[in-house]
């Protein structure tokens, strides 16, 4: 059997980034019996029960959660419905491996139909052929979301807590990061489409109880180099703790996928109520001294969920060492709509609650906001607005994130294909290494080692009126190569002596 997130991202054919080519499913190379998706618990209780009682691996076709591969003459009969709007319960045909290789319209609508069919309570079964008539893999519907129950059960495993053995006493700086935070959740319903959280771990919140934690937490207090810090409390997102849809039967439906964008659906229950009293609970327990949040804050959430200022008030008072890390990824409309984040006024709204809460709190702290360069749908004039507008805000980003395109993530098809899957429009998209340089650049427009680089995005852009040393330009003129450097008196003979007349020609 094949699983973890490696195989899980590579399921399907999928733009393998780092050749540049479309591959087929891993399943189809790797040659397992089975291929277990998402978090897999799940699919993994039911393979071993079943295994134990007798069934061969063969026999396991109906496994939420997996996917196997099929024949000629099984995918023929199994996908006797090809078609995008058969009725539930049916097995959906996706374009073949060889169709969406040389074909990237059908590249960005396997994507598409592999998006829709995520919610575990609707999702269909999907066949990717290699070719139109050969063999493929079948995709079962993914695996149900762990209940609140059966997370505890998880959590409450022995874990040794430590670095595999085969690692002796090297350090890993993985599990460095990672040996004093508590996870409360999984999953997130953010959708955002560079990454790939949502397709691994599902759209809908599973929790832990607030008993769980702190059980853990006093497993975690016995580690003899605890001493009273957790360095976070959260999960893929701060603060979705036990948020999710109002209703089964809407959420038994819903196709969307962000429950947040483009607004916060109306349907999503959005109290931070639960997660305040987890705070508490766990800042309040014996022998812990700080209790820090790490994860990323879903900024709309605060602004506009139930109980957000409270739980901004909490965050702000007991939770923020000194920086709290958010994450707007950029300005432009046109690409925030793309990644499905929300626009930059709702960052801009969090920072001056952020401030607001910290000055109330008596506590000196800052937001390290994150972006991303060469994202979809990001040209060069796109950074400069965004350049311009970390200039305006005092910021100067030192970790910024170039975009990479994660296996079947939607953002990734956006790259490969030059469309919005979900919409089939052309979106524009920097492939070339040069331009992605430059959109880096722009973010670091503050730093003098970036400043040439910076002045050839803004010639090229035609943004010549951003460089010299007035306050609104970006960078200051850059030495002409061909003109003396002060310091050096023999260079500037000697160029002198060379060449006159291009001397001339500079003046
Ligand atoms: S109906 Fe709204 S809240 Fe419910 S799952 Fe769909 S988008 Fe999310």
């Amino acid at each position: 059997m094949l699983g973890g997130i490696e195989a899980s991202l590579r399921r399907i054919a999928h733009f393998d980034y780092w050749s540049d080519t479309v591959r087929r499913s891993i399943l189809l190379d790797s040659k397992a019996d089975l291929l277990v998706f998402g978090m897999g618990e799940r699919p993994i209780w039911e393979i071993a029960q079943r295994l134990n009682t007798g069934e061969s691996i063969e026999r396991l076709r109906d496994v939420r959660g997996t996917a196997f591969s099929v024949s000629a003459a099984e995918a023929e009969a199994l996908s006797a419905y090809p078609s995008e709007t058969v009725t539930d319960g049916r097995v959906l045909l996706m374009p073949s491996f060889e169709e969406v290789k040389a074909d990237k319209k059908k590249y960005a609508l396997a994507s598409r139909m592999l998006h829709y069919e995520t919610n575990p309570y609707n999702a269909r079964p999907l066949i990717q052929r290699d070719s139109p008539r050969g063999a493929g893999v079948y995709f079962n519907a993914p695996a149900l979301p762990l209940e609140t129950h059966e997370m505890d059960e998880l959590y409450d495993l022995p874990f040794n807590r430590t670095p595999h053995p085969q690692y002796k006493d090297a350090t890993v700086p993985a599990f460095e990061t990672v040996k004093h935070s508590l996870v409360i959740m999984r999953g997130c319903f953010g959708g955002c489409t560079f990454c790939s959280i949502t397709e691994h771990e599902g759209r809908v919140i599973q929790n832990r109880s607030a008993d769980s934690v702190l059980r853990e937490l006093r497993t975690l207090r016995r580690s003899p180099d605890f001493h009273g810090t957790v360095s976070d409390l959260g999960g893929p997102t701060a603060n979705m703790y036990e948020m999710r849809c109002e209703d089964e039967k809407y959420e038994s439906k819903c196709r969307r996928l962000s429950c947040v964008h483009p607004g916060i659906c109306e349907h999503l229950k959005t109290d931070h109520g639960p997660l305040i009293d987890l705070m508490k609970k766990v800042r309040e327990t014996e022998g812990v001294k700080h209790v820090f949040v790490a994860s990323g804050v879903r900024t709309d959430l605060v602004a506009d969920g139930e109980r957000g200022q409270e739980y901004l008030r909490d965050l702000t008072k007991y939770h923020v060492g000194g920086q709290l890390s958010v994450a707007p990824e950029h300005v432009s409309e046109e690409t925030l709509n793309l990644m499905k984040k929300p626009g930059i006024e709702s960052y801009d709204r969090f920072a001056e609650q952020f401030r607001c809460a910290s000055e109330d709190a008596g506590k000196d702290q800052y937001l390290i906001p994150y972006f991303i360069s060469g994202h979809p749908g990001s040209k060069l004039s796109d950074m400069i607005t965004l350049a311009l507008y970390l200039k305006k805000k005092g910021v100067r980003p030192r970790q910024v994130q170039d975009f990479i395109p994660t296996p079947m993530s939607l953002a990734a098809t956006m790259y490969h294909t030059g469309l919005d899957p979900l919409t089939m429009k052309p979106c524009y998209t920097a492939r070339g290494l040069r331009e992605k340089k430059l959109q880096k650049a722009l973010l670091l427009y503050w730093d003098p080692e970036q400043h040439e680089l910076v002045r050839e995005a803004l010639v090229q852009a035609r943004r010549t009126d951003l460089i010299g040393s007035r306050p609104e330009c970006l960078v200051p003129h850059g030495r002409d190569p061909r003109r003396p450097a002060r310091h050096a008196p023999h260079a500037a003979q000697s160029l002198k002596a060379k060449k006159p007349k291009r001397r001339h020609a500079h003046r």
